[in-house]
C-alpha cells in the first residue's frame, strides 16, 4: 500500500497536544486558544488529521485547522478574558468548573429537542440510547461509540463528549433496540450514530448489526452508519487490524438483502484528495454498501462553492453519493460558524451549477430544526413580495413533507426561528397544525444575545 499514513492510531487532547510536533509551529496566542477554550469545547486530534490533512502554511485560516482546533473567536471577548483568568491562573478547580458549565449552557447544548422528544418507550419505560423522531427511521447510539476519531469545533453533538449528556447506556440494551423494532412493523430504517459508531471495533459492531438481520426484522431493510472516519481516519476500512472484517460484515448485510448505508461525514474537499481516502470509498462501495455524502456549510471551514463541488465530483467518480449540504446547527460556538440562510443558498447553488447530473443528487442547504428537515429552494418574488421558498424533506409529521411554503425575506436570520410567515399569514401552516419552528417555540431560550464575531485572519493578527 503506497500510503504515508500512519498504520496506527494516534489522538491528541488538550493533555497531551504539545507532544505534537507540529504543537512547536503555532504561534504563543494560538496554544493559548488550545488550552483555553478546550475547557469548554471539546478538543480530539490525531497524526492523520496532523499529518496529512493540516496545510500548515496556512495557519490559522486552513480550513480543517479552523475545523479541529478550538480559537479564541468561539467564545466572547469577556468570556474567554474570564476563562483565561482561571485557566491560566490555576484558580480554585471549583471556580473553572462553574464558568465552564455557565458557557456551555449558553450554548443550547440540546438544540432541535433532541433530549427530551424523540425518546422511544418500550412497555412504558424510556429508551435510554434511542430517538425515534421520523416514522421510519430509529437512531441508536451504542455507547461505545460516542467519541470520534477526531472532534469537529462546530458538533452539535459536543455535550455527549464533554460529559453534559446521558444518552449513553450499555451494551446488554442493544437488546432492547431489536425489541423496539419488533414494535414498530413500519419502521424500515436504523441509523447507528455518535459519536462515531466505527471507533468501535468490529466484533462490537456486529454484536449491533447481526441481531438487525433477524427474520422477525425483515421490515427493516436500511441500516445506516453515520461516520467521520472515511475523512479523520480512513485507515479504518483500509489498514485497521480489523478492516477487513468490517468490510465482511457490510457484505454479510448486502447478503441478507438489506441495504448496508454508510452516511459518510465530509467537510472539504481536502478530505477526499488524500490516496487512502480514495482507497477507504472503493472499499466500501465494493462490499456493496452505499456511501452517501452529506455535511454542513460552515463559515470559516467551506464557504467555498469550489470545495463542494471537488468533493461531489471526486466521490461521485469513487462511487459514492452526494446527499446533503446541512445549514450550521444552532448550538455550540454558533455564532462563530453560522452563515445567513441566504449566503448558505447562494453557496449551494453555486457548487450545484459546477457539478454534473450525477452529482445532483445533493440536497441542501438543509435545517435540521425542530419540525424536521428543511431545506432553502431559493429566494423569489411573488407579488411584488420577496420571500423564501421553504419545503421539508423530512417531517414529524409526514404530511408536511414536500409542501412548498414561503417566508418572508430576510438577510440576517440563520435559522428556521429566526424566519417570519410570507404574505402577511401569522403562522407557517405546519404551526397551525400543532407544531413549532423550535423546542422552545420562536426563540433560543438557552442562546442568549446573538452577536457576529469578526474572522481573526493571520493578516489582521499582523495588523
Ligand atoms: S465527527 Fe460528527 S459527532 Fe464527531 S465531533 Fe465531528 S460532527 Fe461531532
Amino acid at each position: 500500500m503506497t500510503t504515508n499514513a500512519p498504520a496506527k492510531f494516534k489522538p491528541y487532547t488538550r493533555q497531551t497536544i504539545s507532544n505534537a510536533r507540529q504543537w512547536d509551529w503555532l504561534a504563543p496566542d494560538l496554544q493559548e486558544a488550545v488550552q483555553v477554550v478546550s475547557h469548554v469545547l471539546p478538543f480530539r486530534t490525531n497524526e492523520y488529521v496532523l499529518d496529512q490533512l493540516i496545510d500548515w502554511n496556512n495557519i490559522p485560516d486552513d480550513p480543517i485547522y479552523r475545523l479541529v482546533f478550538p480559537h479564541r473567536d468561539m467564545l466572547a471577548p469577556n468570556d474567554y478574558a474570564r476563562l483565561r483568568e482561571l485557566v491560566l491562573g490555576n484558580a480554585n478547580p471549583a471556580a473553572l468548573a462553574a464558568l465552564v458549565r455557565k458557557l456551555r449552557l449558553q450554548m443550547n447544548p440540546h438544540p432541535a429537542g433532541q433530549m427530551t422528544h424523540n425518546v422511544p418507550h418500550l412497555e412504558g419505560v424510556p429508551l435510554r440510547g434511542l430517538q425515534h423522531k421520523y416514522q421510519e427511521t430509529v437512531l441508536f447510539f451504542p455507547s461505545a461509540g460516542q467519541t470520534c476519531h477526531a472532534y469537529c469545533t462546530f458538533c452539535f453533538r459536543w455535550p455527549q463528549f464533554v460529559g453534559m449528556d446521558d444518552l449513553k447506556f450499555d451494551a446488554r440494551e442493544s437488546t432492547g433496540l431489536a425489541a423496539y423494532l419488533k414494535t414498530q412493523p413500519h419502521m424500515t430504517d436504523v441509523l447507528i450514530t455518535g459519536g462515531d459508531p466505527l471507533v468501535m471495533n468490529t466484533r462490537s459492531l456486529e454484536a449491533i448489526i447481526e441481531p438487525l438481520l433477524a427474520p422477525e426484522l425483515a421490515h427493516i431493510q436500511n441500516i445506516r452508519i453515520g461516520t467521520k472516519s472515511v475523512a479523520y481516519w480512513p485507515q479504518r476500512f483500509v489498514s485497521d487490524r480489523d478492516a477487513d472484517d468490517l468490510l465482511r460484515l457490510f457484505e454479510r448485510v448486502v447478503a441478507a438483502g438489506e441495504n448496508m448505508a454508510i452516511m459518510g461525514h465530509y467537510n472539504h474537499a481536502v478530505e477526499l484528495r488524500q490516496e487512502i481516502a480514495q482507497q477507504a470509498v472503493k472499499r466500501i462501495v465494493g462490499t456493496g454498501a452505499t456511501l452517501r455524502m452529506q455535511g454542513p456549510l460552515i463559515r470559516h471551514i467551506n464557504e467555498d462553492p469550489k470545495s463542494w463541488a471537488e468533493l461531489w465530483q471526486t466521490g461521485v467518480r469513487l462511487g459514492a453519493i452526494p446527499y446533503y449540504m446541512f445549514v450550521e446547527r444552532d448550538t455550540g460556538p454558533h455564532d462563530y460558524f453560522q452563515l445567513p440562510l441566504v449566503r448558505a443558498h447562494e453557496i449551494f447553488q453555486a457548487a450545484y451549477q459546477m457539478v454534473s447530473g450525477l452529482a445532483r443528487t445533493v440536497r441542501g442547504p438543509s435545517m435540521s430544526a425542530f419540525p424536521g428537515k428543511v431545506v432553502i429552494d431559493g429566494v423569489v418574488t411573488i407579488g411584488g413580495e420577496k420571500v423564501f421558498a421553504l419545503q421539508f424533506l423530512q417531517a414529524r409529521n409526514p404530511d408536511w413533507v414536500r409542501r412548498p411554503f414561503y417566508a418572508r425575506f430576510d438577510a440576517q436570520a440563520t435559522w428556521l426561528d429566526e424566519l417570519k410567515p410570507a404574505f402577511g399569514q401569522d403562522k407557517f401552516f405546519f404551526e397551525e397544525a400543532g407544531g413549532s419552528r423550535s423546542e422552545h417555540g420562536h426563540g433560543h431560550a438557552l442562546a442568549g444575545e446573538r452577536k457576529v464575531i469578526q474572522l481573526v485572519t493571520a493578516g489582521s493578527r499582523a495588523a
